[in-house]
């Protein structure tokens, strides 16, 4: 067989890259404000990530998702979506944003290769909005998901983080949304990372949010994903354009499929977002090594990868937090 297997015989042909560290909101699910921020010479250049995926497309990786920290923190990431685009074998390039500086920047990331976006959003009440990311963006991010749709990057799904006691009572307005607006709402269920609000007690079972759309909105039917690589299950309402989707990491462990492995911003190869196994490609990347070395070194990542993660057994205590693996 060729291409990129690990151990229990998964095909990993995705791609997740964290460019940054950083974040213009501060979520309450996510941040933890206590540690320090990689440094300038931290992080990959953007030449750097291009030669990485050189390597990972001999291996048959196909697929690229652009995260952070927020990705468009970082100047001109166009400019590497442009470099990653001119790489033979790159068939998707995605982005996942918190949306607020997108209406700046649709449409030149659209001209540079980009081909869709995932946006978070977990309120559209403006006082919960700024209680959940410390900023007052709601409107920019709004803005920035209709200028996703206006320059054609297609799908724009939009993931919503349902916390227990602080949100859950919206997501009968984001399901109506698939109605309405057409949109891809995908319901993500809080993973309890060390040292953000709440812990286990602010898990919301996908099942459970399942059941209460269908009590207000009426059946669902199960239907094929709108492109993508992800874990989702996803549904339409009856007569709606839009879809609604589940991913349930914690009640629903979707490792079997898992079929990626992750860049951190400082050059780690992690096969895992829930467990701390990573490999270094940054320290031999930057010592000369050759594409082949570097393809080694993600064989080794793939390797490494667990059969599923532990989430749900006990609270993840993982070195890094989600800002800083790229959710
Ligand atoms: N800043 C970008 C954004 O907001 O989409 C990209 C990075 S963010 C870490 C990626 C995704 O991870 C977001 O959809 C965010 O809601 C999700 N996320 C972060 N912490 C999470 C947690 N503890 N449980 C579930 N999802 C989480």
């Amino acid at each position: 067989m060729s291409g990129l297997f690990d151990t229990y015989h998964r095909r990993i042909n995705y791609m997740r890259i964290s460019i940054t560290d950083r974040c213009n909101m501060c979520c309450i699910y996510c941040t933890a404000r206590s540690v320090p921020r990689l440094t300038h010479d931290d992080i990959l250049r953007y030449k750097e990530i291009q030669r990485i995926v050189k390597a990972a497309v001999g291996l048959g990786v196909k697929s690229l998702r652009i995260t952070g920290g927020e990705p468009l923190v970082r100047p001109d990431v166009s400019a590497l979506v442009e470099l990653l685009s001119q790489v033979d074998g790159i068939t998707d390039i995605s982005l996942t944003t918190n949306g607020a500086l997108l209406a700046k920047y649709a449409a030149e990331l659209k001209e540079a290769g980009l081909k869709r976006v995932n946006i978070s959003l977990d309120s559209f009440k403006a006082d919960r909005f700024k209680y959940i990311t410390g900023t007052d963006k709601l409107g920019e991010v709004l803005n920035g998901i209709e200028a996703a749709k206006k320059v054609g990057l297609d799908p724009v799904k939009i993931n919503m983080v349902v916390l227990k006691g602080i949100n859950d009572d919206e997501v009968i307005d984001f399901a109506r949304m698939s109605l309405d607006e057409g949109w891809h709402i995908r319901y993500i269920e809080y993973m309890p990372f060390a040292d953000t609000e709440g812990e286990g007690n602010r898990v919301v079972a996908v099942g459970d949010i399942l059941e209460s759309i269908q009590q207000s909105l009426g059946k669902m039917e199960p239907c094929l994903p709108t492109k993508g690589n992800g874990p989702a299950k996803y549904y339409k309402l009856h007569g709606a354009e839009g879809t609604v989707g589940f991913i349930g990491a914690v009640t629903d462990c979707f490792c079997a499929n898992c079929n990626r492995f992750r860049l951190t911003a400082d050059g780690g190869l992690r096969p895992c977002l829930l467990e701390d196994d990573e490999v270094d490609i940054k320290g031999p990347l930057r010592s000369g090594a050759s594409i082949e070395e570097l393809a080694r070194l993600i064989q080794e990542a793939a390797n490494m990868k667990r059969e599923h993660h532990r989430l749900g057994e006990e609270f993840v205590r993982g070195k890094r937090q989600m800002w800083q693996i790229g959710g």
